[in-house]
């Protein structure tokens, strides 16, 4: 059975990516801090779909436990066929007010730790030529809204080179740039939402299936629903000065 690994799978779009891989057959390592979360989440899969489920408690703004992480990856003998580099948060609070130590993590968690998870993985997939790699980056990535964005800049940008370094194997690579999607993520961050219209809001497993669809298609960037196909199409056309605006007032009015 090939196995799928899924970081930050205890809530919203990582929850929702378990699920459909348990239900695609997959096995499964889930990934994230809050252990007795992913050990309930595990037996439930375990149960609905008789595959195999670890657990594997890390904080990936700990070196240590990242490397957990890498290592796992890096198990030729029990290799992962997937990964969904899922895990993140967001900052309200604008560079100037936040907190540093914050802002360490941010990157940590958004930027080291794909990076270093796909470096991992990759040795792997390169000797199987099979795999499949998503980075849930975010319609942020196209926008000026403060480091959260930068930070997904990144990862949408390393996913489209990487998917396009690995034209030729049979190794895919996939970036999924969700725009506002019902999960944990804002009250984490106690952001202000009251204002977003219903249409604007996505549903994770609908995404997700999305998501999937186009990373076995090997599309190097998926943006799930319509509205922010849209969106996406006038931030990465439109005039900078118009989307660094836009990414301003978007930003302003989460706080
Ligand atoms: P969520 O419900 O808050 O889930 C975040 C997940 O990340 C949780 O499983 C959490 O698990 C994990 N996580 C956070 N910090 C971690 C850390 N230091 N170490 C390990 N795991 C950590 O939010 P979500 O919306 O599903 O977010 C998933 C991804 O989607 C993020 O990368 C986010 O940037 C992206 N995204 C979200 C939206 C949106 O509107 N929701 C839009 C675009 C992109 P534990 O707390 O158990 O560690």
């Amino acid at each position: 059975m090939a196995i799928a690994l899924v970081t930050g799978a205890s809530s919203g779009i990582g929850l929702a990516y378990a699920r459909l891989l348990a239900r695609e057959g997959f096995d499964l390592v889930i990934v994230a801090r809050d252990l007795p979360r992913l050990n309930k989440i595990a037996k439930e899969l375990n149960k609905a779909y008789k595959i195999k489920v670890q657990t594997l408690k890390a904080d990936l703004t700990k070196p240590a436990q990242l490397a957990k992480v890498e290592s796992r990856l890096a198990n030729k003998a029990n290799p992962i066929a997937v990964l969904i580099n899922n895990a993140g948060f967001g900052i309200k609070q604008s560079f100037i007010d936040s907190d540093l130590k914050r802002e360490q993590e941010l990157l940590d968690v958004l930027v080291t730790a794909p990076m270093r998870l796909t470096h991992a993985v990759l040795p792997t997939m390169i000797k199987q030529n099979n795999g499949i790699i998503v980075n849930v980056s975010s319609i942020a990535s196209w926008i000026a809204g403060g480091t959260y964005s930068a930070a997904k800049s990144y990862l949408t940008v390393f996913s489209e080179y990487l998917n396009n370094e690995l034209k030729g194997t049979k190794i895919k690579v996939s970036a999924l740039c969700p725009g506002f999607t019902r999960t944990e993520f804002h009250e984490r961050g106690k952001m202000r939402m009251n204002g977003l219209p219903n249409f604007m809001w996505l549903d994770a497993d609908k995404l997700v299936a999305k998501s999937w669809k186009d990373a076995q298609k090997n599309k190097s960037v998926s943006v799930p629903g319509l509205q922010y196909k849209i969106l996406a199409l006038i931030a990465q056309y439109a005039p900078r000065p118009l989307v660094r605006k836009i990414g301003i007032n978007v930003r302003r009015k989460q706080r």
